[in-house]
């Protein structure tokens, strides 16, 4: 499909206050990773067009901060229909302007208009609490936090969006979000629907650069919470300004997660298949993807070739392709990036079990599309130790069950986990002995609202996906009623 039947606008400026700007004195092409392609552009917007969006955010607040959950409810319940009746369209949005392919993409569509949904039915049940006190009693009231800073990464545009905008938005905050400069034509789409769904100013996207923009976002005074999706290094930045400004920041970051195969398994075959998606999910550009695959010796020789046969069976295509399972990278530089960790890994002496090449997809000339890539390797290698952001799985065999829960737990992330098993205890002992904020037992990536997701050490900082995230959108004000003002001491 050329990209002017996905009715894109040639230029989208910044949503501010429920409009669109026209204009803007800086601009960048918002290009399709695969065929090169110029998809429209987008304004690269500055610290002036930040001010003007909080401004709308704090002007809005008010009005927004009083309005009944039932109100919040409707509203997020419109966001979610809108979103869902024009899915098929964002999808092919995504998929062509940040490389994902489409079957991929339709499945992220779903998972954040239930995310939508989600929030709509839990602010409901959003109590306050309170407790009588001797003539008189005490309440806690929950109340919304005011301007929220929002920043997301590229790889997972429409979900990203979801689980920043639904939960703040279900507290009765109002935001500033800024999407990443690679991926931000589905969420300015998106604000069409917002703007029909909300009044104007409770959301406003500013694109831009994360020097300037996110910059901007995180400096301002009036906003009072930071939520950010994306690598470790530029959350430490994102917690350093919240520390120096005393608001609460929620960081979603990197990971290298563990995935488990004990020698019980029944079923081979099903966890070769499972273990596989795990680590190509986006492409392997996935925070929670099953990088490091530990699978006991017991079974090695029946299950590795069976692993290195299904990932011989993966179909490297285009975008766009419904065969495909694999797709091109965001841009040249991460592909570049995961050949570089390619080669380091042969460097350092890792066995390549299968792929290791770029490959070409005939009609994407200008995509890197990397042939899903197994090493052999120990766990202190860098391909196990740092997150490469791309279809790279890693295969360490384990025998002895301290040894293998210590270097699953060693590295700096502890984002989320895996465990194939057909043993309960296994199961649950080793799910409380893993350092990461999520484990799958027996299917990977087994997400579902209202699970907590997040990550334990430098994988990040808060939970979302769950009821808890409307705590860390909203802090509480204890009042405390008394039916005289004399107090009991005083004769
Ligand atoms: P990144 O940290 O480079 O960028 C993420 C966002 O931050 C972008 O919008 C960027 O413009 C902005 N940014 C960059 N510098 C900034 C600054 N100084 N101030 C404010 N904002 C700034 O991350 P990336 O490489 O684009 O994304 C990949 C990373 O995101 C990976 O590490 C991945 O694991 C992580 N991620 C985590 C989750 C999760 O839920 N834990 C989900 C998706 C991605």
């Amino acid at each position: 499909m050329s990209a002017t039947g996905l009715g894109l606008n040639p230029f989208y400026g910044a949503f501010i206050d429920g409009e669109f700007d026209t204009d803007a004195e800086h601009r960048h092409g918002a290009v399709d990773p695969a065929t090169g392609e110029h998809l429209a552009d987008v304004a690269r917007c500055d610290a002036t067009d930040v001010d003007r969006a909080v401004s709308a955010a704090a002007a809005a607040f008010g009005a927004w901060s009083r309005t009944l959950p039932e109100e919040r409810s409707r509203a997020l319940h419109r966001i979610a229909d809108l979103i869902e009746a024009d899915a098929e369209r964002l999808a092919q949005i995504d998929s062509r302007d940040v490389g994902r392919h489409i079957r991929e993409m339709r499945e992220d569509y779903r998972m954040a208009v239930e995310h939508f949904r989600y929030f709509a039915s839990v602010t409901l049940a959003h109590e306050d609490f309170g407790r009588p006190i001797p003539g008189g009693y005490s309440i806690a009231k929950r109340v919304p936090l005011g301007v929220c800073g929002q920043i997301i990464p590229w790889n997972d545009p429409v979900v990203m969006l979801a689980f920043k905008l639904a939960p703040a938005l279900a507290a009765g905050n109002t935001v500033v979000l800024k999407p990443d400069e690679n991926a931000s034509l589905a969420t300015l789409e998106i604000c069409k629907h917002l703007s029909a769904a909300l009044p104007k100013g409770v959301v406003n996207v500013v694109p831009g650069s994360g020097e300037e923009v996110g910059t901007a976002i995180t400096g301002d005074p009036r906003v009072q919470k930071l939520a950010f999706t994306g690598s470790t290094e530029v959350g430490r930045i994102i917690a350093a300004a919240a520390a120096q400004r005393l608001i609460p920041a929620t960081l979603e970051l990197g990971g290298k997660s563990p995935n488990i195969v004990f020698p019980d398994v029944d079923d081979i075959d099903a966890v070769v298949e499972d273990a596989t998606a795990a680590v190509i999910v986006c492409n392997g550009q996935s925070c929670l993807a099953g990088t490091r695959l530990f699978v006991h010796e017991d079974i090695y020789e029946e299950f590795v070739p069976k692993l290195v046969e299904h990932f011989g069976e993966l179909v490297v295509g285009a975008p766009l392709d419904e065969n495909t399972d694999v797709s091109c990278m965001i841009s040249a530089r991460q592909g570049e990036r995961v050949l570089a960790y390619i080669e380091a890994g042969r460097a350092e002496g890792a066995r390549i079990l299968h792929g290791g090449r770029r490959v070409e997809v005939p009609g994407c000339p200008a995509g890197y599309f990397i042939e899903p890539t197994i090493f052999e390797a120990t766990n202190d290698m860098t391909i196990a130790q740092e997150e490469i952001f791309g279809p790279v799985l890693t295969v360490i065999k384990w025998n002895d069950y301290e040894t293998m829960i210590a270097e699953a737990n060693a590295t700096e992330y502890g984002l989320a986990s895996g465990i194939y098993t057909s043993n309960l205890r296994n199961a649950m002992e080793t799910a409380d002995r893993l350092d990461a904020g999520s484990v799958w037992v027996n299917r990977y990536a087994n997400l579902h609202g209202g699970t907590p997701f997040g990550g334990f050490k430098d994988s990040g900082l808060g939970r979302e996906y769950c009821r808890e995230t409307l705590n860390v959108y909203s802090q509480l004000k204890s009042i405390t009623f008394q039916g005289t003002t004399l107090r009991a001491h005083v004769k």
